[in-house]
């Protein structure tokens, strides 16, 4: 065990959905957390976050910093995912064995697995198979930072793990249409045909893909859990179990808004992998679930967008 109470603990990304679920569950666990700001220190500069680094000394780091966005983005700026990515990713993980750090974790994603991957997936499918197309390029740097870890864990004896957490959604998410996931894309486009009194919503594909969606809150609780309880070069899956068609939770964002204006489903936008839920029984037998169902989760993430809108 390795309590992460009274440590110095660098959350890369602070500013970002798991960046910031993850600081509110450190101060609740009596970490001492650590963050730097994007105008101080550029993490794709090895030399600022070195310096940094060496300065500040953290003991303890997650790595939740990386450009991300959904299927859009991914698709259209393929060369800010992978590079971005990967520099994060390697000026992190060697700064910390620079410094010294005693125990990094690097965020994966569901994206890392083969497109057909058997359901629901195992870790050790990685590698077993292409890349979904929309995506790859963010997969590949991911796939590089766990990598990483094993390398560094393998060569210097060095305590960096890697986990893999399901589609996040939450209070914190990004909003932005032309770079948001799918839940927080409904949640605007929902709300604002709602307020406007107008209809039908676009949703993009066919409705068919099935994702897994875990609320943040839960998932930094299960990285901090991971964090203080396991060791090891295997990556760990984190999910919910909670697996649905695009069409239902069209069905459950319109539910909690209170929407009625129908849909209109845009067949010519890509539908991405046709499934990606993940065998999360490694986590299982460590002793972690997930406690927010699906439904409470998007209630409280409309509230918090809601009472963004009148801020
Ligand atoms: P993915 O899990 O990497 O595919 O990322 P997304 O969360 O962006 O997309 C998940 C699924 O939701 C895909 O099949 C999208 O086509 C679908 N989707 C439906 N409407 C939207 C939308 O307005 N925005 C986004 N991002 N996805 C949407």
């Amino acid at each position: 065990v390795y309590p992460l109470a009274g440590k110095r603990v660098w959350v890369a990304g602070h500013t970002g959905m798991v960046g910031s679920a993850l600081l509110r569950r450190l101060t609740a666990e009596g970490a001492q957390p650590l963050t730097v700001g994007r105008g101080a220190v550029d993490l794709r500069r090895q030399g600022d976050v070195e310096a940094w680094m060496l300065r500040e000394r953290p003991q303890a780091v997650f790595v939740a910093a990386a450009t991300v966005g959904g299927i859009l983005a991914n698709d259209t700026r393929p060369a800010e995912f992978l590079y971005d990515n990967l520099a994060i990713e390697a000026n992190i993980i060697h700064g910390a064995h620079l410094a010294g750090v005693e125990k990094l974790m690097f965020l994966g994603s569901s994206c890392i697995y083969p497109r057909f991957a058997d359901q629901p997936i195992v870790e050790d499918s990685l590698l077993t198979g292409a890349f979904e197309p929309t995506n790859q390029w963010y997969a590949t740097a991911k796939v590089a930072g766990i990598k990483l870890c094993q390398a560094y864990r393998r060569q210097y004896g060095r305590d960096f793990i890697a986990v893999v957490p399901t589609n996040l959604y939450g209070p914190g998410d990004n909003f932005d249409l032309a770079a948001s996931h799918v839940v927080p894309a409904l949640i605007r486009k929902i709300q604002a045909a709602k307020a406007a009194g107008t209809g039908p919503v676009e949703v993009w594909g066919t409705g068919r893909p099935r994702r897994e969606f875990l609320y943040v809150d839960d998932a930094a609780d299960a990285l901090v859990f991971l964090m203080e309880r396991y060791s090891g070069e295997e990556i760990v899956n984190v999910g919910s179990g909670e697996d649905v068609s695009i069409a239902e939770l069209t069905e459950m964002v319109a539910a909690a808004v209170g929407y009625d204006g129908g849909f209109h489903y845009a067949v010519e936008k890509p539908d991405g992998m046709p499934r990606k839920g993940l065998d999360a029984s490694r986590c299982l037998t460590l002793g972690w679930r997930a406690r927010t169902p699906l439904r409470d989760g998007l209630e409280r993430t409309c509230v918090w967008w809601n009472a963004r809108q009148s801020a």
